[in-house]
């Protein structure tokens, strides 16, 4: 099976876009960071930048709410100031209203548009309607075919609903409704993995990537404990772009839990950014983008 992609003008415009087509054809991963507050942004567009590499900056809809979307204009402030291209990008949207505030109202050049708590029809037709609405407006697309088990800090808890792996139907709709970045689900999970390990289905993974069209793409979620090895053959097998949050902020978050006593608010602030840099910048070098911005 190989499907045809929907494409628009504005499909060669888009910086998210053309990021994740150069590492597609380089055969590299995109770390996709997430930003929870103003010293992630700091951290991907500040320091980062000065070692010329180059993120996906995720943001998680907790952020949008919290705030009235503060920290998404603060950073496409920066992003207009960058030296290199630098893509803002809204994951697991799973409210239809919320899709429609972060395209009307916030600079995103992708969003997430997250069905997969509806049943599967309901998924599908959903999908469809906010794709376009997305695309009205230039703004590129990601969805999940299949329900990745689950969850994640700053994402809408949707319960003990099953998971269930991507088919090759469910591949074949979302690429005729328009999707521009497909997050599979073949054993992956959000969150920590089972004592027993990890179970991928990397034939699936790698039977999904032969059958998308050359413009659509693979995005991994669910990367918590991965090993370097482990992460370049998702990539070998079609990822191009990587969610990252604990293998990047993990030493941030025990350092909140030990440190936060004994400094300034302000060192505390700029050490604890630090502490988010060198895993960001060692899982970069791993995925093979460092020096690709
Ligand atoms: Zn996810």
């Amino acid at each position: 099976m190989h499907l045809a992609a929907t494409t628009g003008a504005w499909h060669e415009k888009n910086c998210h876009l053309n990021i994740l087509n150069a590492a597609r054809k380089g055969r590299y991963g995109v770390i996709a960071t997430v930003a929870y507050n103003i010293e992630h942004i700091v951290l991907d567009l500040y320091e980062l930048l000065s070692l010329s590499l180059t993120v996906d900056l995720t943001i998680l809809p907790w952020a949008v709410t919290y705030s009235d979307g503060l920290p998404i204009r603060a950073a496409k402030d920066a992003v207009s100031r960058a030296t290199v291209p630098i893509s803002l990008h809204l994951d697991h949207a799973q409210d239809e209203s919320l899709v429609k505030l972060a395209a009307d109202t916030l600079s995103f050049d992708s969003i997430m548009v997250d069905m997969s708590h509806y049943g599967k029809a309901e998924i599908l037709r959903k999908t469809a309607e906010l794709v376009q609405y997305c695309a009205d407006r230039g703004i590129a697309t990601d969805a999940e075919p299949g329900r990745i088990e689950g969850g994640e800090d700053g994402v809408m808890d949707t319960g003990s609903l099953e998971a269930y792996f991507t088919t090759m139907k469910d591949v074949k709709n979302f690429v005729h409704a328009g999707v521009d970045v497909l997050a599979p689900s073949f054993g992956n999970i959000h969150g920590e993995y089972p004592e027993r390990g990890r179970e991928l289905g990397l034939n699936l993974l790698q039977e999904i990537d032969k059958a998308l069209p050359n413009n659509v793409l693979i995005a991994l979620h669910g990367t918590n404990g991965f090993t370097p090895q482990l992460m370049k053959e998702c990539i070998q097998h079609g990822v191009v772009k990587i969610n990252v949050n604990k293998l990047v902020l993990e030493d941030y978050l025990i350092y909140h839990c030990w440190d936060g006593k004994k400094h300034r608010l302000t060192s505390f602030m700029k050490q604890g950014t630090q502490k988010v840099i060198r895993p960001t910048v060692k899982w970069l070098e791993i995925c093979g983008s460092a020096g690709k911005a």
